[in-house]
């Protein structure tokens, strides 16, 4: 496994000063306070011990009455596994569908633990490409030409890191029926379906008759509670079994105190989310008017936290640009290429520092691309 290039930037980055952070996808808002206090009730309650390995019968009903609610989609209460963040259900699911060597066809660009996740498998990750010349959607034709008989798995990810691309409902319904001519599984990931700024999030399972999606979610970026963990799946019954099972020698269970801290989570009244989600529109806004009349920024972000910038006319070597762009205008990015091989040439800015630092952040980066 490959050491992560975000982590290489935020080592120099935090031996320097005046840096303005823009590397991590860690949402810089409060977790609303009635999350809070639920946690320190439910502790004071007894909410301390061991929960099963699947989560609390009560947080796995809320879960599937919420996807019931909002997306229509019938869910037993049964199909949900409770995680220490949506990392360990997608881990999990990766560890309970993939035998090794079997192929998993993964984004190019796209968040770089679902390699690291497929070869903790045994497996091997196939990168299928996401060019900004057809808004960083995938293209079935291209998929076709890297299918093999080993091939066993899709991943799936919108709104997408590090793009900000938002799957169309007919390209969502194309990948999941193309899985499902070649009787693949397909591990969709939708952390960040609850920041859409431009369409709707279509979830997977919408096309699954016949049981091959797993969903994956969690409470990390909808309601900033990134240190918190907690995640869950939503898998066919005999994936949610082993992905249960696997929890057991890995983490036992998510943590009591952060499950009630969920349930409180879903009873807020979606203005709370609703305000989150404004302000990284107004973020993603004043990015963009910054970025794009420099011809910086292909495909403004639909989605999720983060602004993918071209500066290809630099170089295709992103870690020299990061770094450069880190010691000669002090603003830390994430090198494109560590989230996969089309990510050459390109940064990704996270959304999540305060307006004043992003603007500034943006304007530094024209200043070095030399486009202003
Ligand atoms: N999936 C994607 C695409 C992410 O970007 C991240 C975190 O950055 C995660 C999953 C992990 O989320 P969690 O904090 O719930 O483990």
């Amino acid at each position: 496994m490959r050491r992560s290039g975000i982590r290489e930037i935020m080592e120099l980055a935090s031996s320097m000063t005046d840096v303005i952070h823009l590397e991590v996808g860690d949402p810089d808002l409060p977790t609303p306070a009635p999350i809070v206090e639920a946690a320190h009730r439910a502790a004071l309650d007894g909410y301390t011990r061991y929960t099963p390995n699947a989560g609390l019968p009560s947080l796995r009903a809320a879960i599937a009455g919420r996807l019931r609610d909002r997306h229509g989609l019938e869910t037993s209460p049964e199909a949900v596994v409770v995680t220490p963040g949506a990392v360990c259900a997608l881990a999990t699911s990766v560890l309970a569908i993939v035998d090794p060597g079997e192929e998993v066809l993964v984004p190019d660009p796209g968040w770089p633990n679902y390699r690291s996740m497929v070869q903790l498998a045994g497996g091997r990750p196939v990168p299928y490409p996401l060019r900004a010349e057809t808004g960083y959607l995938p293209d079935p034709a291209g998929l076709e030409r890297l299918l093999t008989p080993r091939t066993k798995l899709l991943v799936v990810n919108t709104p997408a890191n590090p793009t900000g691309a938002l799957f169309p409902e007919e390209v969502v319904r194309q990948l999941v029926g193309w899985a499902r001519e070649h009787d693949l599984y397909v591990l969709s990931d939708e952390v960040y379906e609850d920041f859409v700024f431009r369409g709707v999030h279509v979830p997977a399972r919408r096309f699954d008759p016949d049981g091959r999606v797993v969903t994956v979610s969690g409470f990390s970026k909808t309601y900033a509670m990134t240190g918190w963990r907690l995640g869950y799946a939503v898998a066919p019954p005999e994936v949610a079994a082993v992905v249960s099972r696997l929890q057991e020698p890995l983490v036992s269970c998510a943590a009591a105190p952060t499950q009630k801290a969920a349930e409180a989570a879903l009873c807020l009244p979606d203005q709370v989310v609703d305000g989150m989600r404004e302000r990284y529109r107004g973020r993603v806004e004043l990015a963009a008017g910054v970025l794009e009349p420099a011809g910086l920024l292909p495909v403004r972000p639909a989605g999720a936290l983060y602004a993918f910038v071209d500066l290809r006319h630099l170089g295709d070597d992103s870690y020299r640009l990061a770094r450069e762009l880190l010691e000669r205008e002090r603003v830390a990015t994430a090198p494109g290429e560590s989230f996969g091989a089309e990510g050459r040439g390109r940064l990704r800015l996270s959304l999540t520092a305060d307006e004043a630092a992003l603007l500034e952040g943006c304007r530094r980066i024209v200043r070095f691309a030399g486009t202003d």
